[in-house]
This record gives C-alpha cells, structure tokens and sequence, in this order.
C-alpha cells in the first residue's frame, strides 16, 4: 500500500509539472500574439427579437495562431488572467471596440451599442477608471453607446468598492451589464445597490428551454426579477425560433446567438448590418 501512495503520488506531481508547463508556455505565446497583432476582435450582433434589428454588438477576442489555429478564449483568457496580461490585451479590447463603435455611427447606425467584456483582473486593476476614461476619450466613442459587461461572481467581491466603480463607469457615461447572470449568488438587494442598467441571461439557461423538466424555469425567472427592478434583459445563446419565441413570451425582447449570427469580423458586421 505505501508503495502504491507514493506512486501515485509522484505521479501527481509531475502531471501538475506539465500542467504549470503548459501555462507557462501558453502564457508567452499569448504575449508574443498580441505583441506580434494575431489577437483580433469580432463582433456579435445583439438583437430585438421584436423587429428583427440589431440594437448593438458584443465584442469577442480570437487568437489566430501561426498555423492558422484558433484557440477559445475559454482556454486562453484565464491564463491572460492569471498572468497579468487581460489588463493591457482588455484594455486594447476596449478600444478597438470603442473605435469599431464611432466608426459604425458614421457609417449611419446612430443607435448602435457595443459590449465590450471586463475580467475581473481588469476591473479591480487600480488604473482601470483612467484606463477606461482614455478610451472614450482618445476614440471619441459616445460613453452612452459603450457597455461594461462584468460577471456576477465579479459583482460579488468587494461590495463598496464595486459600487464606487460602477458610479464612476455611469459618471463616464458607460453603460454596465451583469454577464453569465444566473450562475453566481448575488443577493436581490446587493443587485438593487449596484445599480446596473441590464442582465445577460446566461446560455446555460436558454438552453434549457423546452426541456420537459425544467420549462425555463429560471430564464423566466430572471426576466421577471429585471422588470421588478426596471432593467434591461438580453438572453445569450439563443438558437432556435422555439427558445426565442418563449423568451419573448416572458417577456424578454433582446437576444444573442447563432439563430441571429454567429461573431464577425468587423467587415463582415458592416456587411451584415447593411443587408438586414
Ligand atoms: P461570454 O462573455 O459569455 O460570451 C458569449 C460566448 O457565447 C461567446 O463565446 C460566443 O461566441 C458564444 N455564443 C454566442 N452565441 C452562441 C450560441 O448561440 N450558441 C453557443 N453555443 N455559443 C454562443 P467565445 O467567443 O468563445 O467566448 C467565451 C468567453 O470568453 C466569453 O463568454 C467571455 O467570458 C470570454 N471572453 C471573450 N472575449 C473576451 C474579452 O475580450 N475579454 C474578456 N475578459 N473575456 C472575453
Ligand atoms: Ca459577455
Ligand atoms: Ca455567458
Ligand atoms: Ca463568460
């Protein structure tokens, strides 16, 4: 038996080697990516279910590697996270977002809105507000058209300190969105005090629409608890007719995902934009 444990053992420790490894060396290829320009945002539309238009666009970062591979942003924002580096790639994120918005306004989609998503590393970085204001400031991107998109399990650390950055955010003029809502435990006054002006669905949840057991019970649920407290709704992950018309029913007008489009590149969102 003590043969046994100390195998297993040893062979613990070398699997969390090549784990760390591996990290490590995803951690400088990122950097060399962004150094060397092969991250590129795109674009997903946002939609009002009731006419059809898109009201806005979620930005999403790719990484194009050298052999034409992608890697999800599953796998590599954590690890941008966890080095440091979603401060200065997010905040590039930001303003490419922000740039690609003034750009579609002249372009004639006076209305349009762009989410741009904020890790927690980030919005907890003591220089994220000026970061944030530099921004706005230096692509001339109307604040008011530009969404903050910060996570619930974010929306639960620190509370004084979350609400102070949210009232700078809404000083600027921006916009703020709990994202993945529905996966963290945020207590219903804690999300009175924040103040936020939408809820994003989370997919987990859409997808459960028209399960027998479940029959969205909790989508249903988040979209009634956003008109108590007068904010918006937006589900993610919608991709069938069948879930959109049963958001709608609940009364959820705003939608994400396939069934609508896909992400695009910043010329194929043009494209799309001026075909719908
Ligand atoms: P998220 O913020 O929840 O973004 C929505 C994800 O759902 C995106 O995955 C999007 O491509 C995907 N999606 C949209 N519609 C559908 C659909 O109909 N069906 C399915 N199955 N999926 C759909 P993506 O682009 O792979 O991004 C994954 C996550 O990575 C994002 O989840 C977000 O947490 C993170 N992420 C992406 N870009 C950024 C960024 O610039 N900054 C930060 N901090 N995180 C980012
Ligand atoms: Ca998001
Ligand atoms: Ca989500
Ligand atoms: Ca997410």
């Amino acid at each position: 038996a003590k043969s046994h444990q100390r195998s297993s053992f040893s062979y613990f420790t070398v699997d969390m080697g090549v784990e760390i490894r591996e990290r490590v060396r995803m951690m400088h290829a990122l950097r060399a990516a962004f150094e060397n320009e092969r991250l590129f945002v795109v674009y997903q539309p946002q939609i009002d279910m009731r006419t059809g238009n898109a009201i806005g666009a979620e930005a999403l970062l790719r990484w194009k590697t050298e052999d034409g591979q992608f890697v999800p942003p599953d796998q590599f924002i954590p690890i941008a996270e966890y080095s440091g580096l979603i401060v200065d790639i997010g905040e590039w994120v930001l303003r490419s977002a922000c740039f690609e918005l003034l750009e579609l306004h002249k372009l004639g989609f006076s209305d349009f809105k762009m989410a741009v998503n904020v890790s927690q590393a980030q919005f907890s970085h003591p220089l994220f507000l000026q970061s944030l204001e530099r921004a706005l400031q230096d692509t001339k991107a109307p604040a008011n058209c530009v969404e903050l998109e910060i996570t619930e399990s974010m929306a639960m650390t620190d509370p004084e300190l979350l609400i102070q950055t949210l009232q700078h955010i809404q000083h600027l003029g921006a916009q703020v969105s709990i994202d993945d809502f529905g996966t963290g435990f945020s207590s219903l006054s804690h999300l009175q005090k924040l103040n936020v002006d939408k809820l994003k669905i989370d997919r987990a949840f859409v997808n459960e629409i028209g399960d027998k057991s479940s029959e969205g019970s909790i989508a249903k649920m988040i979209v009634q608890l956003s008109q108590s407290l007068n904010i918006k709704v937006i589900a993610e992950g919608v991709e069938t007719q069948q879930q959109a018309e049963t958001l709608m029913s609940y009364g959820c007008h705003f939608a994400q995902g396939y069934l609508y489009a896909k992400p695009l590149t910043k010329l194929d969102l043009r494209n799309w934009l001026s075909s719908h």
